[in-house]
């Protein structure tokens, strides 16, 4: 740390906290005689906390966010430079980093040609609900609006896409939800629902998507949505065969396919996007999280030429356009940050790492899989990667709740901070979750699973 905070201002911003912010995804309970840890500074790969403690980041601002690390001047000062020029205007007009993000983006999603501007991955995957229910009124009367979503998969806290949320835990709490989800069940082979394997097992598990499809009629089905690789879900990555067969399926009926990029998107992976591992042809493509690394808030809703034209017939009629608006789409903080992110990825190789750190990791787990017997699985792409705790490798059952708290406790003791999936009601899933930014070394990488080791020993011995 840099020493510009001395003890009485720490006190003070911990007192702050404990008597005011409430925080995310977490009770409260334990701060009455606990300290939250806070985090006051970043620099690379490495925080340090409150207690002036330093630790490595294993997920990337602990959602899957800083794609870049900490502490890029030229980001902070592309922001500063715009801001002095023009802090915001409403999207209803243009700016100059909205114009230049969007055609600097375009170029990497080839098919794809329009970008809406928002602030949240949430809002992102509302806009696309919002356009093919638009779609489904001025072509169908209505009809085809359904939107499908998979078991597992996460597309937001808002109620829309809590109600095409595939994680019961995070949704059971808030109904009545929204009308007009409709869930597929989630495509992983190491909790399988069909005695089969690899190919034939994807395969399968996309037709049971079909098989949805055609009980909910499929003139009532406007649009499929799912993640490239399920993130908070469990990290749960496709099986061979199923990508294929869902592009398929979408084009045998005319159902528009959204893929959650989220977190996926701008190298989380290894390419630009999840779904460019897979071939496939999407008409929607939301972004968040890695945009802009988390430099400034940004979001994005990018669509095809195809579906924007459907927004530009009969001019004359003033509902024919898409009637919706995003205030702090219109901030130019967020393209200007994003811009320079994705120079940033580009000029220093990170996809070209991500994939070789990648690579290094998930051996890395494999050998601790051999190691530890509370492993059950490893899974990911890229730097996106899981581990499943079991009790019981035959049967699969997880672990309790606890242990996974206990082991990222164990991490944190040694200084790497990692991250874990929820737990499902039914106990489906356990993960350990590693989703280090794209800049990590080999060192960096070993230093992660070295931690894992060592913490799973003390847990287990
Ligand atoms: N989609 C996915 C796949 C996500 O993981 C998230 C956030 N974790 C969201 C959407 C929602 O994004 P936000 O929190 O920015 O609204």
């Amino acid at each position: 740390m840099d020493g510009t905070f001395n003890e009485n201002d720490i006190s003070h911003i911990v007192e702050a906290d404990k008597a005011h912010v409430w925080h995310h995804l977490i009770q409260h309970k334990p701060f009455e005689t606990n300290d939250p840890r806070i985090i006051l500074e970043g620099k690379g790969m490495r925080v340090w906390d409150q207690n002036g403690k330093e630790y490595l980041d294993a997920v990337s601002g602990g959602v899957w966010t800083v794609n870049v690390g900490y502490g890029r001047e030229s980001i902070a000062k592309a922001v500063y430079d715009q801001l002095m020029k023009l802090c915001y205007f409403a999207q209803t007009g243009g700016s100059i980093p909205g114009s230049l993000f969007a055609e600097k983006l375009i170029d990497k999603m080839p098919g794809m040609s329009r970008v809406y501007y928002t602030n949240s991955g949430s809002e992102a995957n509302e806009k696309v609900f919002k356009m093919v229910r638009q779609i489904a009124h001025k072509r169908y009367g209505g009809k085809k609006h359904k939107i499908l979503y998979r078991d597992r998969d996460y597309h937001g806290g808002t109620l829309a896409t809590m109600s095409a949320g595939g994680q019961d835990e995070r949704v059971m709490q808030y109904g009545p939800l929204a009308p007009g989800f409709v869930r597929v069940p989630h495509c992983m082979e190491y909790r399988a629902q069909w005695d089969l394997t690899g190919e034939e097992y994807g395969r399968r598990a996309a037709d049971a998507i079909e098989e949805v499809i055609l009980a909910e009629g499929a003139d009532t089905v406007g649009a499929l949505c799912l993640e490239p690789v399920t993130a908070g879900g469990g990290v749960i990555t496709p099986p061979p065969g199923y990508w294929e067969r869902v592009q398929e399926i979408c084009r045998k009926y005319d159902i528009l396919l959204h893929i959650d990029e989220v977190v996926c998107g701008i190298g989380r992976t290894g390419t630009w996007f999840g779904y460019q591992h897979y071939g496939i042809k999407p008409d929607f493509v939301t972004m968040a999280k890695g945009v802009a690394s988390g430099y400034a808030a940004i979001a994005c809703c990018v669509t095809t030429e195809e579906v924007f034209d459907l927004f530009k017939d009969n001019a004359e009629d003033p509902l024919n356009y898409f009637r919706d608006i995003s205030t702090f789409g219109g901030c130019t903080a967020g393209p200007a940050a994003a811009l320079e992110n994705m120079r940033i990825i580009e000029d220093e190789n990170l996809l070209d790492n991500c994939t070789s750190m990648g690579d290094r990791m998930m051996g890395n787990l494999e050998a601790l899989m051999e190691k530890h017997r509370i492993i059950g699985d490893v899974r990911g792409k890229g730097l996106f990667l899981g581990a499943e705790l079991v009790a019981d490798r035959k049967t699969k059952e997880p672990v309790p709740e606890k242990t996974i708290a206990q082991v990222s406790a164990e991490c944190a003791a040694q200084g790497v901070i990692i991250g874990s999936s929820n737990r499902s009601v039914p106990g489906l899933n356990n993960v350990l979750c590693f989703s280090p930014a794209l800049i990590a070394t080999a060192d960096d990488i070993d230093q992660i699973t070295d931690a894992v080791d060592v913490a799973l020993t003390r847990v287990y011995g």
